[in-house]
């Protein structure tokens, strides 16, 4: 597969609510709005990729790791099944759940890769993955309630969970444990209002794996807490490195009852633009989320789901090809970043994101962030973007060229040196 840069237009991202990200009032002239939108955050990424852009229209020479999506195009055989599927007359509203040969197709792949048995009634076609951490927020948040999710982590969860008006309890994850997190840590921020744990791995921002023996202790101590639902992350659990095993929720059946799975094709596939994912509710809750899909979006674009078809039936080499890739920029970014002074840098396990400790350099990673991109012309996210526990780190996609990675280091170190 080609390094070639596909070009970064369009591009989504990560990064989230902070206290300088401006938030939406509740009132509008003559209008009020509901409370929850105050509280609702965004992704400030969103503002680095405005401002990355604005200086590359200036004619600045701008390298992006800021960007949290392959560089990778869809590989053709998916597109063309997505344009004859247009062609073939695909143009009109599908079931809500999604077509039933593709909710089959992601049941029969997920038996592949995790050897689990799941009902393809049980799967739920949406428009990303974000849907469903949205989905499964809103069922379970409200007043009163409590969510735990990781801190640092995507943004969208503690957004959500505060939008709800649900207490958001940080999971804090740790560089020293390469941010996978701590079982014990974690069960002691259970309460009996506990409703939904959200795990994360491989990770967003830090580039964690959380390894099994961990996972094994967590699953233990959740026998005790048969109140809580637990919402597992995989986007990014065909992306990891030095042999790491994913291990999904899906494997443990005595959490079969509460385990919510978010998964799709956008990381795995190269289909960031396509609004494609898929969830696998368990029985008891199917039903309240496929109603949210109909209340929300109806269904998925039918030649989306028609490629996301081939993706699951087709030949797999571009994913691993994919993969390879990142795993050799991987190594190179960290090498680099390990180099600098007043960074450090621990090996991330998955995802494609290196997420360094830069207190050395004695500025915050906000103020970092600012000078990266408008000193060096390097688009990367402050580490604060992901939550309170990210001040001090900065996060580094290298969804990139290796060639640009090695320049934007090159350019990043130089910049540092001046000051
Ligand atoms: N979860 C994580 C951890 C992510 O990083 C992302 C995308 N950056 C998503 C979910 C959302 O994926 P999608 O673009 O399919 O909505």
């Amino acid at each position: 597969m080609s390094e070639a840069l596909s070009k970064n237009t369009g591009s989504k991202n990560t990064g989230t609510s902070n206290a300088r990200t401006k938030k939406p009032g509740t009132r509008a002239p003559g209008l009020t709005l509901a409370a929850g939108m105050a509280r609702l955050g965004t992704e400030t990424a969103f503002e680095v990729l405005a401002r990355a852009q604005a200086l590359a229209a200036q004619g600045k020479d701008i390298i992006n790791l800021g960007i949290g999506q392959p560089d990778f195009k869809t590989p053709a055989h998916i597109v063309e099944a997505g344009c004859k599927a247009l062609r073939d007359g695909h143009h009109g509203y599908t079931a809500a759940a999604g077509i039933p040969v593709l909710r089959e197709a992601v049941a029969a792949d997920l038996h592949r890769r995790h050897g689990v048995e799941v009902d393809p009634g049980q799967v739920l076609i949406v428009p990303g993955g974000k849907v469903t951490m949205f989905f499964a927020i809103l069922m379970f948040g409200e007043p009163g309630a409590e969510i735990v999710y990781p801190n640092p982590g995507f943004p969208i969860y503690e957004s959500v969970i505060n939008f709800t008006g649900a207490k958001a309890v940080a999971m804090p994850l740790h560089e020293e444990t390469g941010f996978s997190f701590n079982a014990d840590e974690v069960l002691a921020l259970i309460t009996p209002r506990t409703r939904l744990l959200i795990l994360n791995s491989p990770a967003n921002p830090t580039g964690g794996a959380v390894p099994r023996s961990e996972l094994d202790k967590l699953v233990k101590g959740l026998l005790a807490q048969p109140q809580v639902a637990i919402m597992s992350d995989e986007i990014y659990g065909q992306m990891l490195y030095d042999g790491r095993e994913h291990v999904s929720l899906l494997r443990y059946p005595e959490l079969k009852e509460r385990v919510i799975l978010l998964d799709g094709w956008s990381k795995t596939y190269a289909m960031t633009g396509w609004r494609l994912g898929y969830s696998v509710w368990p029985k008891a809750l199917f039903t309240q989320a496929e109603r949210l899909a109909v209340n929300c979006h109806s269904c998925v674009n039918a030649s989306a789901q028609y490629a996301g078809l081939a993706a699951l039936t087709g030949p797999q080499e571009s994913v691993g090809q994919m993969v390879e890739a990142f795993d050799r920029r991987r190594r190179v970014i960290v090498r680099a970043l390990n180099q600098i002074p007043g960074f450090r840098c621990v090996e991330p396990g998955g995802a494609f994101y290196a997420f360094p400790n830069v207190a050395g350099t004695g500025l915050d990673a906000r103020a970092l962030q600012k000078k990266f991109l408008e000193e060096a012309g390097v688009a990367t996210i402050a580490g604060t973007s992901f939550g309170r526990f990210g001040e001090g780190y900065i996060r580094f996609s290298y969804a990139n060229s290796t060639e640009n990675i090695e320049r934007a280091l090159e350019r990043i170190r130089a910049c540092l040196s001046e000051t």
